[in-house]
């Protein structure tokens, strides 16, 4: 019995059987561009090994893109959390003195030079103490808890 079929790999990456003596076309993109993988003297042999060329690469590949994509829109989300909430705890740090007190004038300085917008100091002095974060002590200061 001789070697007569052919696992053959095409350039865009399907693999697929072919019979010795035959033409090798591509069977998704018609290309003979093909490279010779692994010779069979059965036809099933083939069958199985053309299947399993293709079957778990394809849905290896499917999965992964969908993780991918997933896992990134995760990523982007939680950096984008963290990054402006951590900006801003590092602010109101750097605008406490050392008394442990941070006034509405280093605030808005910190937070300018932080590339964030001072106008928006008093939502984030307000979310500070709506989480219990800051508590306010005069008009213009106010302590960490
Ligand atoms: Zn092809």
């Amino acid at each position: 019995m001789g070697l007569d079929w052919y696992l053959v790999r095409c350039k865009c990456g399907h693999s697929f059987g072919h019979r010795k003596g035959t033409k090798a076309i591509c069977t998704i993109c018609g290309s003979n561009e093909v490279t010779n993988v692994q010779q069979f003297s059965d036809s099933r042999l083939l069958a199985n090994a053309v299947s399993d060329a293709n079957l778990p690469k394809e849905l290896a590949k499917e999965l992964s893109s969908r993780l991918e994509t997933k896992s990134a829109i995760e990523e982007k989300r939680h950096q984008g959390h963290i990054s402006i909430r951590e900006r801003i705890r590092g602010t109101l740090r750097s605008a406490t003195d050392e008394q442990g007190v941070l006034r509405i004038s280093a605030i808005r300085r910190e937070l300018d030079s932080a590339g964030l917008d001072a106008e928006s100091w008093e939502s984030i002095i307000g979310g500070a103490e709506l989480e219990g974060i800051l508590v306010r002590c005069s008009t213009d200061s106010w302590r960490w808890v």
